[in-house]
């Protein structure tokens, strides 16, 4: 893949598949929906005339009044496990937490600037948040798409939750083992008697009361030798089949696979970057090998999928992924809600630097336009990113050369709907 802002941007009409980023990765595509592409079009006219007033001298022009169209929310910081593998171990279990009328009153207003969809996430477990099920009522009634990304652990929530769910919904469980074995030494229950096979046990209920919603198996791949600071990793590559089988036996509609990522010492997550070529190349040999297995074995209607970060560890190009333009213009598309404060992308999440503001931020839009209108000022994506093997990398290229561009911006989507707004 290029790296440049020609060869994303000409690939930002291709086929997903192609450039080798998964379908629900190709975020280009998806901005170019009839329901998001106006507010793209608000925000590049805007970074066209910031960028002219600048040149001239002149003062900047206001961030037009828009919100981000999607957000990762964690509704807390606290989790009942504790994962050796966990990207967010130095920020979980703080004290810090939402106020829930407040957090409703944030989302409300950004739901009237255009926010679109919040996948509820971590930093935490989702469904420990005291009002789980109402809030994913709440986020429902305002027409969002709702996400929830969970260990597993407490799915009476989530087959609470299920009916206020609709199509293009999905709940996925990070639960990374095929045994009972290795799922309780990868992830420390706090339960002495929680096992996979009792997770797995929901899932035909959960369908049962809403078949709309997608329902996936996470599974992210460890290897000998990587580490949580001194923590040394489970090793799980070799129960990537089995793990596929029990997710297609539970009712799962798929299985997701996607390489272990450690975070650097500057707070981003970066791909095992401490492996010889050699070592990482035996590593991808064996995760090629097991995935083939996977995908052989699954029946018809059950999907086997490689998330983009680890299709580009297999196909040897991920440092194309790492050179950002200076500007990332997902920090406007999409922001992190966290109960420590706002930030700018998942990758930096709990990160000084790449705070936006509070955690009430979007309570008050016009601070939260003028914090966001600063973040993409002062944040350098092509120095501070340049580690990340960034999943928006062919989205922020592709916006950047649409800014660059002297052909006015068509007020009709480039793209046809596809009902999904996640970014
Ligand atoms: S360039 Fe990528 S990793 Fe960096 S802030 Fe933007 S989206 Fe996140």
């Amino acid at each position: 893949m290029n790296s440049g802002p020609g060869g994303d941007n000409a690939a930002a009409g291709g086929n997903a598949a192609s450039r080798g980023v998964e379908v629900v990765h190709d975020f280009a595509q998806k901005l170019q929906q009839p329901s998001l592409w106006p507010r793209v079009v608000d925000y590049v006219r805007w970074q066209r005339a910031l960028r002219e007033a600048e040149a001239a001298g002149v003062q900047a022009p206001d961030l037009p009044d828009l919100a981000p169209l999607s957000i990762n929310l964690d509704l807390t910081t606290a989790c009942n496990y504790a994962c050796d593998h966990c990207i967010d171990w130095d920020i979980l279990n703080s004290k810090v937490r939402h106020e829930d009328d407040e957090l409703r009153a944030s989302i409300e207003r950004m739901a009237a600037r255009g926010l679109r969809s919040v996948i509820l996430i971590g930093g935490g477990e989702p469904t420990l948040y005291p009002g789980f099920v109402s809030f994913v009522e709440f986020c429902k009634q305002l027409a969002l798409q709702v996400a929830v990304v969970s260990n597993g652990s407490r799915n009476d929530r989530i087959l609470q939750a299920a009916p206020f769910f609709t199509a293009g919904d999905w709940v996925r469980l990070s639960l990374d083992a095929g045994s009972n074995d290795v799922w309780r030494r990868m992830h420390n229950p706090s339960s002495k008697t929680l096992t996979l096979d009792e997770i797995c046990g929901w899932i035909h209920k959960i369908k049962a009361v809403n078949p709309a919603l997608q329902l996936g198996f996470s599974f992210v791949i460890t290897w000998r030798g990587g580490s949580r600071g001194d923590v040394k990793i489970v090793e799980n590559i070799h129960e990537m089949v089995a793990a596929a089988a029990r997710a297609q036996e539970a009712g799962f509609d798929y299985i997701s696979y996607k390489p272990f990522l450690e975070r650097q010492a500057d707070g981003s997550e970066v791909m095992d970057p401490a492996k010889t070529e050699q070592e990482l190349q035996a590593v991808i040999a064996r995760i090629q090998q097991n995935l083939e297995e996977a995908r052989a074995a699954a029946p018809g209607g059950f999907r086997v999928l490689a998330s983009t970060n680890l299709r580009v560890l297999m196909a040897g190009n991920w440092r194309d992924f790492t050179h950002q333009p200076k500007t990332c213009h997902m920090q406007m598309l999409r922001q992190v809600l966290t109960p420590l404060g706002t930030f700018n992308c998942p990758a930096h999440r709990g990160v000084e630097k790449a705070q936006v503001g509070g955690k009430d931020l979007w309570a008050v839009p016009a601070a939260a336009q003028h914090a966001t209108a600063g973040i993409l000022g002062r944040f350098d994506a092509s120095v501070e990113c340049r580690e990340v093997t960034c999943l928006y990398h062919g989205t922020n290229w592709w916006v950047e050369e649409l800014i660059k561009a002297s052909a006015p911006l068509p007020d009709e989507a480039p793209g046809a709907e596809r009902g999904d707004w996640f970014l």
